[in-house]
């Protein structure tokens, strides 16, 4: 027995990839034997698997037969019809496809020469998704900038505050960590801590800037103005601002015009985190939201969340050289010689790894399958669909829409009644709690101003209208049983 043999992958590739198919036609025609939430409790798998690993080969169709009694009861089926909750991490054939060819290739492009398309392919893909995006030139590689495929919208935040960092180091000369400030609202996304604590940023200095409905939840400019002032006269180092475009609790966008101004007055690093809503960017209707991009210094989508490009794919543009500048490293055993040193790419000098996946045939693959008019479709069908399903919560008198829905998201409750907001946030975690343990739709939940509020994310690939109104009937069902019992 061989590792690879090629006649072996042909014929279990083959098994694989109609296990596979049969995955997602199952969970479109039989959804009663998917669960959207896993129903199991913690520690399920330990007593369905041996203690240790076989000493000898075992066949794929004992293998896929575990996969389907023991593995698959225990996954959230994200790819479900109806699975609401989150985000999505929309898949398509096209970006399986990818996945399998890059998988398969399994190269490692994490210089130039190591792979020569690997790299040339992702500085033109992620040219045409800028275009499409309609991003400045200043974000082109035939401009002054450049697009690298990170892992996740984390690794993207991290190493643009890391490039932030090192430029403002340079800039202000010797200086002390413990000066140095950052801005964001109190939507931003959980990574953002993350990475300015990894980027040594002391705790303190990490400005969340308050946001309320009268904003509907985006970062106020007027705020983050006074901040940096007060900072400034402080003697800190103001250097970040981190908006977001599509914030994760509600969606909310914050204004980049204003706060793309803000930035450059002051010489501050601007961030556009859009790592849900920048997908739907590629239509013209939705363009208006990064508006203001231009005076940002790099901008990060997930196409993994709503391109159809499968987990994971995280495309980051900055200006050229600033993440290099940060992170270039020069081991002897990855010097090589191009005639024309300076124009290659060595994307090892972009991110935080060496090893790379050549995540960019994923992309090309779901651009070229699809064509950029198809996607822009699927886009808008989920925002229909979410559109749709915010009708019928508005229709209804029990409940209401909380915040303003730009995108795919719905976030919304059972109304307080005589005012009573602690017992409705109650029954609104209660319901929620129902409706997910049916099994029958997964959706996810928020706080904002103190109050308990239900999402619904419109994303996955397979859901269609059917779908949203049977959640719809779902959720008036398992709310109307208490909305009587207690006396609404
Ligand atoms: C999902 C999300 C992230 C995190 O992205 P990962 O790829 O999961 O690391 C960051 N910011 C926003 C706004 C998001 O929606």
């Amino acid at each position: 027995m061989k590792p690879m043999d090629s006649e072996v992958l042909r014929e279990q590739g083959h098994i694989m990839v109609d296990f596979i198919a049969d995955y997602y036609k199952n969970l479109e025609d039989s959804p009663q034997d998917f669960p959207v939430l896993s129903q199991v409790q913690p520690g399920y798998l330990r007593d369905m698997l041996p203690d240790s690993a076989p000493d000898h080969p075992e066949p794929l169709k004992e293998l896929l037969d575990d996969v389907s009694k023991k593995i698959i009861p225990g996954l959230t089926h994200w790819q479900s019809p109806s699975y609401f909750a989150y985000y999505a991490s929309s898949t398509s054939v096209a970006g399986f496809l990818g996945e399998m060819l890059s998988a398969g290739l399994s190269v490692v492009g994490f210089t130039w020469l190591t792979s020569p398309a690997a790299t040339e392919l992702e500085v033109i893909v992620l040219d045409w998704l800028a275009k499409l995006l309609q991003l400045p030139d200043n974000f082109l590689s035939t401009g002054n900038g450049g697009g690298v495929i990170q892992g996740t919208g984390c690794e993207a935040v991290l190493v643009v505050v890391l490039a932030a960092r090192d430029r403002i180091m340079k800039k202000v000369g010797k200086t002390s960590l413990s000066q140095l400030v950052v801005y964001a609202s109190d939507q931003t996304h959980s990574s953002f801590r993350k990475a300015c604590l990894i980027g040594g940023i002391h705790e303190e200095n990490i400005r969340l800037l308050k946001t309320d409905s009268s904003t509907n939840y985006g970062m106020p400019p007027k705020s983050v103005e006074e901040a940096i002032s007060s900072d400034l006269a402080e003697g800190f180092i103001p250097f970040f601002i981190c908006a977001t475009v599509g914030t994760t609790s509600s969606a909310a966008v914050d204004p980049l015009v204003p706060l793309g101004k803000i930035a450059k007055n002051y010489g501050i690093w601007m961030h556009v985190d859009a790592a849900y809503a920048g997908n739907a960017c590629i239509c013209p209707e939705f363009r208006k939201y990064i508006d203001g991009v231009e005076n940002a210094d790099s901008i990060n989508i997930n196409a993994h969340k709503w391109l159809f490009a499968n987990q994971t794919c995280s495309p980051l543009w900055v200006k050229v050289g600033t993440l290099i500048n940060a992170l270039k490293t020069n081991p002897e055993y990855l010097e090589y010689k191009v005639s024309k040193r300076n124009e290659v790419v060595n994307y090892k000098d972009w991110q935080i790894s060496l090893s790379r996946r050549f995540r960019s045939l994923k992309l090309w693959m779901v651009l070229r399958l699809y064509g950029a008019e198809n996607l822009r479709n699927f886009i808008r069908d989920h925002v229909n669909l979410a559109r749709h399903f915010e009708d019928y919560v508005a229709q209804d008198a029990h409940f209401e829409v909380v915040t303003t829905r730009y995108f795919s998201l719905v976030c919304f409750r059972l109304v307080p009644v005589d005012g009573d907001e602690d017992k409705c946030n109650e029954r609104n975690r209660e319901l929620l709690a129902t409706v997910n343990s049916t099994g029958q739709i997964f959706i996810s939940h928020t706080v904002l101003s103190g109050k308990f509020i239900l999402r619904f994310a419109v994303g996955a690939p397979l859901t269609e209208e059917k779908h949203v109104t049977e959640a719809w009937r779902i959720i008036q069902k398992h709310a109307s049983k208490f909305i009587h019992k207690k006396k609404y």
